[in-house]
């Protein structure tokens, strides 16, 4: 059986398409700018390199279709035709509480689809576009969709709840509903794996750290917190995201700052975090490279590294509290797996829990499905493993459909 995986963005399409006997990438690729100018589709058939067709994209149906004939080509293809492709599984950010599980797409479902609009702005009607192109492109082909919130929505009422009139969550869905859902599902599945033990029996704390970042409490493989809220707002301090703060303080930073609400809430989504701390720099690799130089750049650099590791020491420490038991501690994404000396910071003086890092171990990259960086004498393993979105939503949209 051969899923097609589509991410649809508002002007991008990113696909990949796995064979699930192996669960192998057969092609993977994006189409970008779709609806501007100088649209292109990027595609990678196997381990060959990287083609670029440059061609005018002016909607999701066009990036659609470029990408089934690039599928299908006799040189860049992998399938002979579209018949070969069993389903399409489509990542949707939010689900709300429409949705408990991964949903066929239907024109029930779709309708109920619509209603998720409010909770994912920017994500989900782009999303929508997505599937509507691609079934007008494949019309009798099964489609799923698999949304980033459903793994945390198992949360109990004390973790999902805020503390505001009860009336407002029952009339507005204004709850926690996290994000990264398919990542934390993969990698607490993954060191289950490794650990060579029934997820059943393990509680786990997972970090997905990159440009996004949020950290979940995984008990017997169901989440029961996450850092992330009704946005992938809250939290800890993430590349351009502020995380957690007051509501207060953004009253009275929008008033002195002269902006409205819309103002504000793009402020905290796109210029704080590391960017706003370090001086406009969100990306781990710069602020490394800032370190190094020293100098007045050098300390809000450092600053901004280590408000990270404070904020990610904080969530890991409740949820340490929330699990009682802790048997793992998962790594994943970008900053994890190129930043070793992070993950030391986060879990630096956590020893007389039974958490210690082997530093060797932890090295700057992770090339392998899992890089046990945990010491000797620690209790609690600490494991680095790069996650694989894809192929969640491929699996989940297999199981849809079978
Ligand atoms: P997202 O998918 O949310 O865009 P990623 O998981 O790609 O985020 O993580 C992005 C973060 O990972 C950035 O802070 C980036 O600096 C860091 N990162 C990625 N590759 C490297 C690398 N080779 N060296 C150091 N940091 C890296």
């Amino acid at each position: 059986m051969k899923i097609l995986v589509m991410n649809a963005g508002s002007s991008s399409l990113k696909y990949q398409l796995i064979d699930m006997e192996n669960e192998s990438v057969l092609a993977k690729g994006n189409a970008d700018r779709i609806g501007i100018d100088g649209s292109f589709v990027k595609h990678k058939k196997g381990d060959c390199d990287n083609v670029v067709i440059n061609k005018a994209l002016p909607t999701h149906k066009e990036a659609i279709e470029t990408i089934l004939s690039l599928l299908t080509d006799k040189e860049q293809g992998v399938i002979s035709s579209m018949q070969e492709i069993s389903a399409v599984g489509h990542r949707v950010v939010a689900s709300g509480e429409y949705f408990k599980k991964p949903t066929l797409v239907t024109e029930e479902s779709l309708e109920l689809m619509k209603k998720t609009f409010e909770l994912g702005p920017l994500h989900n009607p782009a999303a929508y576009t997505g599937v509507m192109a691609c079934r007008e492109v494949m019309p009798g082909t099964p489609m799923v969709l698999v949304f980033d919130t459903t793994f945390h929505l198992t949360m109990p009422e004390t973790a999902y709840m805020y503390n505001i009139k009860y009336e407002d969550y029952v009339d507005f869905h204004v709850r926690r509903y996290g994000a990264h859902g398919t990542s934390h599902k993969f990698v607490s599945g993954k060191a289950a794996e490794y650990l060579g033990k029934d997820i059943k029996d393990l509680n786990i704390i997972t970090c997905h750290l990159g440009n996004g970042s949020s950290i979940s409490a995984v008990k017997g493989g169901v989440c029961v917190d996450t850092s992330m809220g009704f946005t992938p707002l809250a939290g800890v301090c993430m590349g351009t995201r502020a995380g957690d703060i007051d509501a207060s303080a953004v009253e009275f930073l929008a008033k002195k700052k002269g902006m409205d609400i819309y103002e504000i809430t793009y402020y905290l989504n796109r210029e704080c975090g590391l960017k706003g701390l370090s001086g406009g720099y969100s990306d781990f690799r710069d602020l490394r490279e800032n370190v190094e130089k020293g100098g007045e750049l050098g300390r809000r650099a450092q600053l901004a590294l280590d408000k990270f590791a404070y904020d990610c020491k904080k969530y890991v420490g409740s949820y340490m509290a929330v699990l009682g038991r802790v048997d793992c501690i998962v790594f994943t994404a970008g900053i994890s797996e190129w930043n070793g000396f992070i993950i030391n910071n986060i879990l630096d003086g956590l020893d007389a829990y039974g958490i210690k890092v082997d530093k060797e171990k932890n090295t700057d990259s992770c090339s392998v499905p899992v890089k046990d960086i945990t010491a000797a004498d620690s209790k609690v393993k600490i494991l680095v493993i790069p996650t694989n979105e894809e192929l969640v939503i491929a699996r989940e949209t297999r199981d849809v459909v079978s």
